[in-house]
């Protein structure tokens, strides 16, 4: 029985179909905002918290997954876009997305169908809240950050980690396997990357609620959606004047990734530029000039003070 409402008032309804659940709740919990609502309403139409939550988590990853891949696959096959390709010499073949999109599905339906059963009830032993209405949204948007910054650094030291002799040969390089990425190649990556990287993004919420308590589960399926859009995006081989990194200096965004992609070292990081800027471990030939002439003047002042 679903935890999600103080009220009894769907008890009385004999199997009623989702949109019938949703009539109700519409005019019943007039409270409640709109998102908060429908978030009510699945809850109460599946009767089963386990499989609420499961499922929410997989569905929520395979539609704004494939939902953020689709529109760069139809820019892929805009040559208008093609001036603001980051190597526009290389334009992703239908046969490519194709292998790629059936290696994405079996991976997700092979590494995801385990947790469906299983997060739920680790929710509730770390006091993950389902239920309405939501926390502030000023309570959230401070979470998301945290998520960000703590997900960006796991992903910059285990990246950098993957690029090692063994973690490469037989686990990185299947996701290195593009050198001019595109939004699918995004989780084109070997299952024990995908749990290994996956853990910065679903572990920091779940140590986060374990040390204090107070978080609830929708503010954890925004991050992960945000995160997924991150991910597809800087795969996504395209820099516009408009994107967000021309705004945001700090925001890695394709650019920062493609250079990882066609370079193969530097630029481990997901999210942010600093990772790789404190640690001189940007990629491209102009990092690296700078970082040659940088260490030859270092040098020099070294055997200058000598003299
Ligand atoms: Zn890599
Ligand atoms: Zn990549």
């Amino acid at each position: 029985m679903t935890e999600i409402f103080n009220s009894t008032v769907l008890e009385t309804i004999q199997t009623p179909s989702f949109f019938k659940v949703v009539e109700n709740v519409f005019e019943t919990q007039t409270h409640l905002n709109f998102v908060e609502k429908l978030w009510a309403s699945w809850y109460a139409y599946m009767q089963n918290d386990v499989l609420a939550t499961g499922l929410l988590f997989f569905l929520a990853h395979e539609i704004f997954y494939f939902g953020r891949c689709l529109p760069w696959y139809i820019i892929d096959k805009m040559p208008y876009f093609r001036k603001w390709k980051i190597q526009p010499t290389y334009i992703p073949s239908d046969k490519e997305q194709w292998e790629c999109l059936k290696s994405v599905l079996k991976s997700h339906f092979l590494v995801e169908v385990f947790p469906i059963w299983t997060f739920h009830p680790l929710c509730k032993s770390l006091g993950i809240s389902v239920a309405v209405p939501f926390p502030p949204v000023t309570q959230m948007l401070k979470e998301w950050a945290l998520f960000f910054v703590l997900e960006d650094m796991w992903h910059y030291w285990a990246h950098r980690l993957f690029h090692y002799g063994l973690f490469y040969k037989y686990v990185h390089k299947q996701h290195h396997k593009y050198a001019a990425p595109f939004g699918l190649t995004a989780e084109y990556a070997h299952p024990i990357e995908v749990i290994s990287l996956g853990a910065g993004t679903v572990g920091f919420p779940i140590l986060y609620a374990y040390l204090y308590g107070n978080l609830h589960l929708f503010t954890i399926t925004i991050w992960v959606i945000l995160r997924l859009f991150q991910a597809v995006d800087s795969h996504s081989g395209y820099d516009f004047p408009w994107s967000l990194h021309n705004f945001v200096p700090f925001w890695a965004g394709a650019e920062h990734h493609d250079l990882h992609h066609h370079y193969f070292i530097g630029n481990y990081a997901s999210s942010f530029r600093f990772w790789d800027y404190y640690l001189d471990t940007e990629a491209g030939p102009e990092a690296k000039a700078e970082r040659e002439a940088r260490r030859k003047a270092k040098a020099e002042q070294a055997a200058k003070k000598l003299n």
